[in-house]
């Protein structure tokens, strides 16, 4: 059975037909099935993953792996229900030690991966050896947390996530990812919870239409390629899989990469290691220069600014003034 050849989605998709040609926006769509209760969400990037890589050269292997763990790090922001920072990360003690993907409510994504040598497969567990990924939620002014940890079950980030939402939200889901040099995309399906307790014999049926329901959305989404993942509209991927389904899509909204890193934030860590130490950096070095992790923006302190800042509030004239 061919799809692609269909005609294109109508207005009851939710989205014109001729939104997002081929590669050309950032952005993430929600949608929900009509007539039982499974929901999902797609996203799409490409200007936002070439931003998060332009900074950095990584093996091949390596950013496959990034640029999936970005568009996961999107979905999984898109299920919050409140404000706030998620953080996916992955370490162990394989070629790839590190990798950090960061995203907020407003679906900006900032992120970056450390290795010690190129690796030989991109399956986590080669890639990460002994290791795990734990996903880490903040609310927005980062007084409370949750951290779930995700054992490597599986050789790509989408069947650990898979795991992580078994356990820790006890929500099937299903997801797919898929990445090129230059642009990544993600669906994610999640079944939600139907009735109460499943006592009555209407809530067992209504339990087992659900199973099936969910199956045959699953089998659905399973057919989708890659490329077609990568390159088709949100409304033409959706009409592909899920035609014969009545569906609701929600607008799309933006993502994309930003960095939180400033002057300010550089100033308090150089508060935090104190004078002395930063005396020292200073004797070394003749100033000191901090360059952000996600995005290698230098932030550099000549001698008196650096001082300046981490002096005492009464002497930053004196230190701070013309020399
Ligand atoms: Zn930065």
């Amino acid at each position: 059975m061919s799809d692609q050849d269909r005609s294109p989605p109508g207005s009851d998709w939710g989205l014109e037909s001729e939104s997002t040609p081929q590669g050309s926006a950032d952005q993430l769509t929600r949608f929900m099935f009509d007539t039982f209760p499974v929901r999902g969400h797609y996203v799409h990037l490409d200007a936002s993953w070439r931003a998060l890589i332009a900074h950095q050269e990584y093996p091949p292997l390596i950013r496959e792996v990034l640029a999936e763990a970005m568009a996961a790090t999107a979905l999984l922001v898109a299920t919050l229900k409140f404000d706030g920072v998620l953080t996916l990360q992955m370490q162990g003690d394989g070629p790839m030690h590190l990798l950090v993907v960061q995203g907020t409510a407003k679906q900006s994504l900032r992120g970056v991966a450390r290795y010690t040598r190129e690796p030989g497969s991109s399956d986590l567990r080669e890639l990460l050896g002994h290791g795990q990924m734990t996903v880490t939620l903040e609310n927005a002014d980062r007084s409370s947390r949750y951290q779930g940890v995700v054992p490597l079950v599986g050789a790509r980030i989408a069947e650990c996530l898979e795991e992580y939402f078994r356990r820790s939200e006890q929500l099937p889901s299903r997801l797919w990812l898929s990445a090129t040099p230059t642009s990544v995309a993600g669906l994610l399906l999640q079944r939600l919870p139907v009735g109460s307790s499943a006592s009555s014999d209407d809530d067992l049926n209504e339990l087992a239409e659900a199973d099936d329901d969910w199956k045959r959305v699953v089998m659905l989404a399973q057919t989708v390629n890659a490329q077609e993942l990568l390159e088709l509209s949100p409304a033409h991927l959706l009409h592909r899989l899920f035609n014969e389904e009545v569906l609701r899509v929600y607008e799309s909204v933006p993502v994309f990469f930003q960095c939180v890193c400033s002057r300010d934030r550089v100033a308090n860590i150089l508060r935090s290691l104190g004078p002395v130490e930063v005396q020292s950096i200073l004797d070394e070095q003749g100033q000191v220069e901090v360059r952000c992790e996600f995005c290698s923006r230098a932030f550099s302190f000549d001698a008196v600014d650096a001082l300046a800042v981490c002096a005492p509030a009464s002497s930053v004239l004196g230190t701070a003034g013309p020399q």
